[in-house]
């Protein structure tokens, strides 16, 4: 039998503790060179676990993590040319890089969509501590 992972964050004990000095952090995909990097310039909202099949998760995890902060926050810093929409067709336009397969944020682009203006990310991409901030609502998307 193997051990079901939810999510190695999940998984090891969760700390529900929000750092109110915490004012954002940078988000950095996976790949050794040249990361794509991206400045969440905001504390993040509504972190959950997400289990549908298009957020990003770490390899082996049943569920995302996944946190929302205003899109004017969301800002690509370095290697903009790595990242893609992994489905143009979706509600939430992914952005990914091309080399690694991690999502830095998704976007919304239709002014109509009741969460216009947010961005969602995953703060685990950050090395910053005191953004992982869970909220028990789950925000459930496609
Ligand atoms: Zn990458
Ligand atoms: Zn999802």
């Amino acid at each position: 039998m193997s051990k079901i992972f939810l999510h190695p964050r999940l998984d090891n004990g969760y700390s529900y503790e929000e750092d109110p000095s915490f004012s954002g952090g940078t988000l950095k995909c996976l790949c050794e060179n040249n990361p794509v990097e991206v400045a969440v310039e905001a504390q993040t909202m509504h972190n959950h676990a997400c289990g549908c099949s298009k957020c990003w998760k770490p390899e082996g995890a049943i569920f995302s993590l996944v946190a929302v902060v205003g899109r004017e926050n969301v800002k690509v810093l370095k290697n903009e040319d790595k990242l893609q929409i992994v489905d143009e067709s979706s509600i939430i336009q992914r952005y990914a890089c091309k080399d690694c397969g991690a999502h830095l944020f998704g976007r919304i682009e239709n002014k109509d969509h009741a969460f216009y203006g947010l961005d969602f990310v995953h703060t685990e991409l950050s090395d910053e501590k005191g953004g992982q901030h869970l909220n028990s609502q789950g925000l459930f998307l496609q």
